[in-house]
Protein backbone atom coordinates (compact mmCIF):
# COMPACT_ATOMS: atom_id res chain seq x y z
CA UNK A 1 0.00 0.00 0.00
CA UNK A 2 1.30 3.58 -1.10
CA UNK A 3 0.40 6.47 0.84
CA UNK A 4 -0.95 8.07 -1.93
CA UNK A 5 -3.47 5.72 -2.67
CA UNK A 6 -7.43 6.13 -3.48
CA UNK A 7 -10.18 4.38 -1.95
CA UNK A 8 -14.11 4.00 -3.44
CA UNK A 9 -14.71 4.59 0.47
CA UNK A 10 -12.74 5.54 3.95
CA UNK A 11 -14.22 4.90 7.15
CA UNK A 12 -12.77 6.22 10.36
CA UNK A 13 -12.98 4.38 13.50
CA UNK A 14 -13.24 0.58 14.07
CA UNK A 15 -15.78 0.27 16.46
CA UNK A 16 -18.73 -1.57 15.87
CA UNK A 17 -20.58 1.06 13.26
CA UNK A 18 -17.44 1.64 11.45
CA UNK A 19 -16.54 -2.09 10.96
CA UNK A 20 -20.10 -2.96 9.86
CA UNK A 21 -20.32 -0.41 7.48
CA UNK A 22 -16.31 -1.37 6.46
CA UNK A 23 -17.49 -5.21 5.63
CA UNK A 24 -20.79 -3.99 3.59
CA UNK A 25 -18.81 -1.91 1.75
CA UNK A 26 -16.46 -4.24 1.01
CA UNK A 27 -18.74 -6.77 0.06
CA UNK A 28 -20.43 -4.73 -2.48
CA UNK A 29 -17.32 -4.14 -4.68
CA UNK A 30 -15.96 -0.90 -3.23
CA UNK A 31 -12.18 -0.70 -2.22
CA UNK A 32 -12.34 0.68 1.19
CA UNK A 33 -10.15 1.53 3.81
CA UNK A 34 -10.67 1.47 7.66
CA UNK A 35 -9.15 3.19 9.53
CA UNK A 36 -8.73 3.70 13.68
CA UNK A 37 -6.58 5.34 16.28
CA UNK A 38 -6.52 2.33 18.69
CA UNK A 39 -3.37 0.07 18.36
CA UNK A 40 -5.70 -2.65 19.73
CA UNK A 41 -9.29 -2.59 18.48
CA UNK A 42 -11.46 -2.57 21.30
CA UNK A 43 -9.52 -1.49 23.51
CA UNK A 44 -9.56 -0.33 26.30
CA UNK A 45 -13.19 -1.48 26.74
CA UNK A 46 -15.86 0.84 27.02
CA UNK A 47 -18.88 -0.73 26.94
CA UNK A 48 -20.92 -3.55 29.00
CA UNK A 49 -21.79 -5.35 26.01
CA UNK A 50 -25.72 -5.75 26.76
CA UNK A 51 -26.89 -6.91 23.56
CA UNK A 52 -30.89 -8.09 23.47
CA UNK A 53 -31.62 -11.15 21.40
CA UNK A 54 -32.81 -10.78 17.82
CA UNK A 55 -36.48 -10.55 18.42
CA UNK A 56 -36.17 -8.18 20.70
CA UNK A 57 -34.36 -5.70 18.98
CA UNK A 58 -36.15 -6.13 16.11
CA UNK A 59 -39.12 -5.08 18.14
CA UNK A 60 -37.37 -2.32 19.54
CA UNK A 61 -36.60 -0.40 16.13
CA UNK A 62 -39.31 -2.79 13.69
CA UNK A 63 -38.48 -0.54 10.26
CA UNK A 64 -35.27 -1.25 11.24
CA UNK A 65 -33.22 -3.49 8.31
CA UNK A 66 -30.38 -4.54 11.11
CA UNK A 67 -26.98 -5.44 9.63
CA UNK A 68 -26.56 -9.49 10.37
CA UNK A 69 -23.46 -8.61 12.80
CA UNK A 70 -25.58 -8.03 15.20
CA UNK A 71 -27.31 -10.92 14.90
CA UNK A 72 -24.97 -13.69 14.08
CA UNK A 73 -21.83 -13.82 16.29
CA UNK A 74 -19.57 -16.35 17.30
CA UNK A 75 -20.56 -18.10 20.46
CA UNK A 76 -16.71 -16.51 21.94
CA UNK A 77 -18.02 -13.38 21.69
CA UNK A 78 -20.05 -13.94 24.53
CA UNK A 79 -19.97 -13.85 27.94
CA UNK A 80 -23.03 -15.21 29.29
CA UNK A 81 -26.49 -15.33 27.95
CA UNK A 82 -29.44 -14.01 30.51
CA UNK A 83 -33.14 -13.70 30.50
CA UNK A 84 -33.25 -11.15 33.21
CA UNK A 85 -31.27 -7.46 33.39
CA UNK A 86 -31.05 -5.04 36.29
CA UNK A 87 -29.77 -1.61 35.91
CA UNK A 88 -28.08 0.12 38.84
CA UNK A 89 -27.85 3.44 38.97
CA UNK A 90 -24.63 5.63 40.29
CA UNK A 91 -27.61 7.07 43.28
CA UNK A 92 -28.81 3.37 43.84
CA UNK A 93 -31.79 3.41 42.18
CA UNK A 94 -32.16 0.06 40.00
CA UNK A 95 -34.76 -1.10 37.32
CA UNK A 96 -34.87 -4.63 36.62
CA UNK A 97 -36.66 -6.23 33.55
CA UNK A 98 -37.02 -9.54 32.08
CA UNK A 99 -35.37 -9.52 28.21
CA UNK A 100 -33.18 -12.35 26.41
CA UNK A 101 -29.74 -11.21 25.98
CA UNK A 102 -26.26 -11.92 25.50
CA UNK A 103 -23.57 -10.04 28.14
CA UNK A 104 -20.86 -9.96 25.06
CA UNK A 105 -17.15 -9.63 25.70
CA UNK A 106 -17.07 -5.86 23.03
CA UNK A 107 -12.93 -6.89 22.72
CA UNK A 108 -14.00 -9.99 21.16
CA UNK A 109 -16.85 -8.58 19.27
CA UNK A 110 -14.90 -5.71 18.02
CA UNK A 111 -11.83 -8.02 16.69
CA UNK A 112 -14.49 -10.19 15.33
CA UNK A 113 -15.55 -7.70 13.25
CA UNK A 114 -13.20 -5.94 12.17
CA UNK A 115 -12.19 -9.34 10.96
CA UNK A 116 -14.83 -9.88 8.88
CA UNK A 117 -14.25 -6.44 7.00
CA UNK A 118 -10.45 -7.71 6.58
CA UNK A 119 -12.22 -10.96 5.37
CA UNK A 120 -14.45 -8.97 2.77
CA UNK A 121 -11.32 -7.21 1.28
CA UNK A 122 -11.31 -3.97 3.77
CA UNK A 123 -7.48 -2.69 4.49
CA UNK A 124 -7.40 -2.02 7.90
CA UNK A 125 -5.19 0.41 9.66
CA UNK A 126 -4.63 0.61 13.26
CA UNK A 127 -2.60 2.72 15.60
CA UNK A 128 -3.87 5.64 12.76
CA UNK A 129 -5.17 9.17 13.71
CA UNK A 130 -7.28 10.58 11.43
CA UNK A 131 -6.67 14.16 12.69
CA UNK A 132 -8.20 16.40 9.02
CA UNK A 133 -10.69 15.36 6.50
CA UNK A 134 -10.79 18.32 3.78
CA UNK A 135 -13.04 16.98 0.75
CA UNK A 136 -12.08 13.89 -0.51
CA UNK A 137 -8.66 13.84 1.33
CA UNK A 138 -8.37 12.32 5.13
CA UNK A 139 -5.09 13.11 6.81
CA UNK A 140 -3.78 10.86 9.08
CA UNK A 141 -0.53 10.66 11.52
CA UNK A 142 0.87 7.92 13.45
CA UNK A 143 2.11 4.24 12.75
CA UNK A 144 0.21 2.08 10.35
CA UNK A 145 -0.25 -1.17 9.23
CA UNK A 146 -1.56 -3.48 6.28
CA UNK A 147 -4.00 -6.39 7.20
CA UNK A 148 -5.54 -8.28 4.46
CA UNK A 149 -7.81 -10.59 4.03
CA UNK A 150 -8.70 -13.55 5.94
CA UNK A 151 -5.95 -12.59 9.21
CA UNK A 152 -6.71 -11.36 12.06
CA UNK A 153 -5.47 -7.80 12.91
CA UNK A 154 -3.51 -8.59 15.51
CA UNK A 155 -1.13 -11.22 13.49
CA UNK A 156 -1.28 -8.53 10.32
CA UNK A 157 -0.04 -5.76 12.75
CA UNK A 158 3.00 -7.35 13.17
CA UNK A 159 3.84 -8.57 9.52
CA UNK A 160 4.50 -5.54 8.11
CA UNK A 161 4.21 -1.76 8.72
CA UNK A 162 5.63 1.87 8.14
CA UNK A 163 5.67 4.99 9.72
CA UNK A 164 4.59 7.73 8.90
CA UNK A 165 4.23 11.48 9.73
CA UNK A 166 0.66 12.79 7.89
CA UNK A 167 0.14 10.55 4.62
CA UNK A 168 -2.25 11.60 2.82
CA UNK A 169 -5.69 9.39 1.44
CA UNK A 170 -7.84 10.80 -0.98
CA UNK A 171 -11.39 9.32 -1.75
CA UNK A 172 -12.81 8.26 -5.22
CA UNK A 173 -15.60 10.52 -6.59
C1 LIG B 1 -19.48 2.69 29.82
C2 LIG B 1 -20.29 2.30 28.61
C3 LIG B 1 -21.10 1.17 28.66
C4 LIG B 1 -21.88 0.82 27.54
N1 LIG B 1 -22.65 -0.30 27.61
C5 LIG B 1 -23.37 -0.68 26.55
C6 LIG B 1 -24.15 -1.87 26.57
O1 LIG B 1 -24.16 -2.59 27.57
N2 LIG B 1 -24.84 -2.22 25.45
C7 LIG B 1 -24.81 -1.44 24.32
O2 LIG B 1 -25.47 -1.81 23.33
N3 LIG B 1 -24.07 -0.31 24.27
C8 LIG B 1 -23.37 0.08 25.34
N4 LIG B 1 -22.62 1.20 25.26
C9 LIG B 1 -22.64 1.97 24.03
C10 LIG B 1 -21.77 1.34 22.96
O3 LIG B 1 -20.46 1.14 23.45
C11 LIG B 1 -21.74 2.27 21.74
O4 LIG B 1 -23.07 2.51 21.32
C12 LIG B 1 -20.97 1.66 20.57
O5 LIG B 1 -19.63 1.39 20.92
C13 LIG B 1 -20.99 2.65 19.40
O6 LIG B 1 -20.32 2.04 18.33
P1 LIG B 1 -19.62 2.93 17.24
O7 LIG B 1 -18.98 2.01 16.27
O8 LIG B 1 -20.59 3.94 16.74
O9 LIG B 1 -18.52 3.81 18.03
P2 LIG B 1 -17.28 3.34 18.92
O10 LIG B 1 -17.44 1.95 19.44
O11 LIG B 1 -17.08 4.46 19.91
O12 LIG B 1 -16.08 3.33 17.88
C14 LIG B 1 -15.56 4.52 17.35
C15 LIG B 1 -14.12 4.23 16.95
O13 LIG B 1 -13.60 5.37 16.25
C16 LIG B 1 -12.26 5.55 16.59
N5 LIG B 1 -11.93 6.96 16.32
C17 LIG B 1 -12.56 8.05 16.80
N6 LIG B 1 -11.98 9.16 16.30
C18 LIG B 1 -10.97 8.74 15.48
C19 LIG B 1 -10.01 9.43 14.67
N7 LIG B 1 -9.97 10.76 14.60
N8 LIG B 1 -9.12 8.70 13.96
C20 LIG B 1 -9.15 7.34 14.03
N9 LIG B 1 -10.04 6.64 14.76
C21 LIG B 1 -10.93 7.34 15.49
C22 LIG B 1 -12.21 5.20 18.07
O14 LIG B 1 -10.89 4.83 18.46
C23 LIG B 1 -13.19 4.03 18.16
O15 LIG B 1 -12.55 2.77 18.05
C24 LIG B 1 -21.83 1.59 26.36
C25 LIG B 1 -20.98 2.70 26.30
C26 LIG B 1 -20.22 3.06 27.39
C27 LIG B 1 -19.31 4.25 27.29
Amino acid sequence: MHPDEIYDVVVVGAGPAGTTAAMYAAQSGASVLLVDRKRDIGVPLQCGGFMPHADTLQELVPNAHLPHTLLDYPKSCVHATSTYQRFIAPDGYSKGFEVAADSLDRRRFDRHLASRAAEEGAELMVGTNVTDVNGNTIEVDGVWTINNQGQSPDRCRRSKFYCCKSPRYETGT
